[in-house]
């Protein structure tokens, strides 16, 4: 056999079922299509740490409970932004008032602490800032906000130290049955394992012939990221539980907030807009730093490991609440995976993540004793954010490094300042080309066709 066991997918359930899987005597591979890993988690580093109340299935919420206490210690180890802000589900009229009321009497069945139901005058005490109409509110001191690339980077580079093969740029193609394991194909090997598991959401593949699950229409979520005056605008993650108009507000881990709104189909910009300003306020345009749309998950998502006697496990569906369910979902399918595997622990696992600057939250003593070490990180290549040459160069020399322009953005914030890149853009191609001995035009930005430079526009010697 090639490998013990293949993980199909680099997104943050791949991830983290490879860290989980890496603290044992396995040989262990894992499969991603993309340049780099986790390349699909949502591009605002500010998602929300669910509690286990909002979701209707118990098992879900099950999941969420695990996650959500499991992510307390990951993220402290491995160094990952994480802040356990709180929240207020709001109902605003009547109805919404009986929607919560129901909420929080799930909850308590559910044994989920730190959760109360207070009146309007001690949400305006928590959220100064609020305006809407509130009639009640569940408070809850549990939920908080997570950057999840950076916590998928984190499980990644622990387990790549570990010994996991990271094969990136790297196609699945098919999963087949063979008498003694499993056969992988991709469009640049075969692969035979004993383990398969596969976290790629979208496809089915010969081995998955008799596998069905409910997917439920996607709805369509309208992000605002919004700074200037709206930093520490709101400490909480803030619900409106109206029926008609969804929406909420997450505070980001660099102090501005992000306003969402959730719609059947995608809205134009003054409606998400005027939705988003009815939980907010009325929102001064020139503070909205970026504007997406994105679908909108609520599938339950099953781990199908009914097959791990035949060596498959296969995770379904798609959920807005995956970064929470990934330590938890991980946890589960390496306890499957080594129990029937009968694996035994690695004695000289490392449970560690190289060290490395953020060099804007050191002091000035800090930053002078790096300084002197490199002077690389004496020099500010994006002077929004305040990121240095070493910190990039850093990035993209670590383990499992950046290798197109997108990778340095995510792992140091680069370019995600007021200019957006405009001063440093050139300057990180040039960086990322030396670093990988490439030429200017060979440089990418994400995915295979996204060239930062077409080529030139006049011949001279050097660029
Ligand atoms: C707008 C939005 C907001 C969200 N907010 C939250 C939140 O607040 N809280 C929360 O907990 N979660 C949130 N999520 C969920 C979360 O960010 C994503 O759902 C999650 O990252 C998906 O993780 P995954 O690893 O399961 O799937 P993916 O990230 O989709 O991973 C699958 C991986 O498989 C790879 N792949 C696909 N096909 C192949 C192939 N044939 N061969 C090899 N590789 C392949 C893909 O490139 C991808 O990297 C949000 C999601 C979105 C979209």
């Amino acid at each position: 056999m090639d490998y013990d066991v293949l993980v199909l997918g680099g997104g943050i359930i791949g991830c983290a079922v490879a860290y989980e899987l890496s603290k044992y005597n396995l040989n262990i591979a894992l499969i991603e299509k993309d340049y780099d890993v986790a390349d699909d988690v949502a591009m605002v580093n500010a998602d929300i740490v669910y509690d286990g109340i909002e979701c209707k299935d118990g098992l879900m919420a099950k999941l969420e409970i695990m996650g959500n206490k499991m992510l307390e210690e990951v993220t402290s180890k491995f160094k990952v932004p994480f802040k356990r802000t709180g929240s207020l589900i709001i109902a605003e009229d009547e109805k919404s008032v009986k929607t919560i009321e129901d909420m929080y009497l799930r909850a308590k069945d559910r044994g989920i602490d730190n959760v109360e139901i207070i009146d309007n005058n001690e949400v305006y005490k928590l959220e100064p800032n609020l305006t809407i109409e509130v009639k009640k509110a569940i408070y809850s001191k549990n939920i908080g906000v997570v950057s999840p690339y950076d916590l998928a980077i984190a499980y990644a580079e622990v387990a790549f130290d570990n010994g996991v093969n990271f094969r990136l740029e790297e196609e699945v193609l098919d999963i087949q049955k063979l008498s003694k394991g499993l056969k992988v194909t991709t469009n640049k090997n075969k692969f035979t394992c004993k383990v398969v598991v596969n976290t790629i959401p979208k496809d089915m593949y010969s081995i998955d012939t008799d596998k069905t699950y409910e997917k439920e229409k996607s709805e369509i979520l309208t992000y605002m990221l919004l700074e200037n005056e709206y930093k520490n605008y709101f400490s909480k993650v803030v619900f409106s539980m109206k029926e008609d108009e969804k929406k909420y507000s997450v505070p980001t881990l660099t102090g501005g907030i992000i306003g969402a709104s959730i719609t059947q189909n995608v809205v134009d910009f003054s409606t998400a807009l005027n939705s988003v300003s009815r939980l907010i306020g009325n929102i001064n345009t020139e503070s909205i730093k970026t504007v997406y749309h994105s679908n909108f998950y609520r599938d339950n998502i099953i781990v199908d490991d009914s097959e791990i006697n035949q060596g498959y496990v296969k995770v379904m569906g798609r959920n807005y609440s995956q970064v929470t369910l990934a330590p938890a979902i991980a946890n589960l399918i390496c306890e499957s995976i080594t129990s029937s595997l009968k694996s035994k622990n690695k004695k000289n696992f490392i449970d560690k993540r190289r060290d490395f600057y953020k060099f804007r939250e050191l002091s000035i003593e800090e930053k002078d004793q790096i300084i002197s070490l490199d002077k690389r990180y004496g020099k500010i290549i994006c002077m929004c954010n305040q990121i240095t040459e070493g910190e990039i160069i850093d990035c993209i020399r670590r383990p499992l490094g950046a290798r197109t322009v997108e990778g340095i953005k995510r792992r140091t914030g680069a370019t995600f300042g007021n200019c957006q890149g405009a001063y440093c853009l050139s300057k990180i191609v040039s960086i990322l080309a030396r670093e990988t001995d490439k030429k200017l035009t060979e440089i990418i930005k994400d995915s295979k066709h996204s060239k930062m430079l077409i080529g030139r526009i006049k011949e001279f010697n050097e660029m």
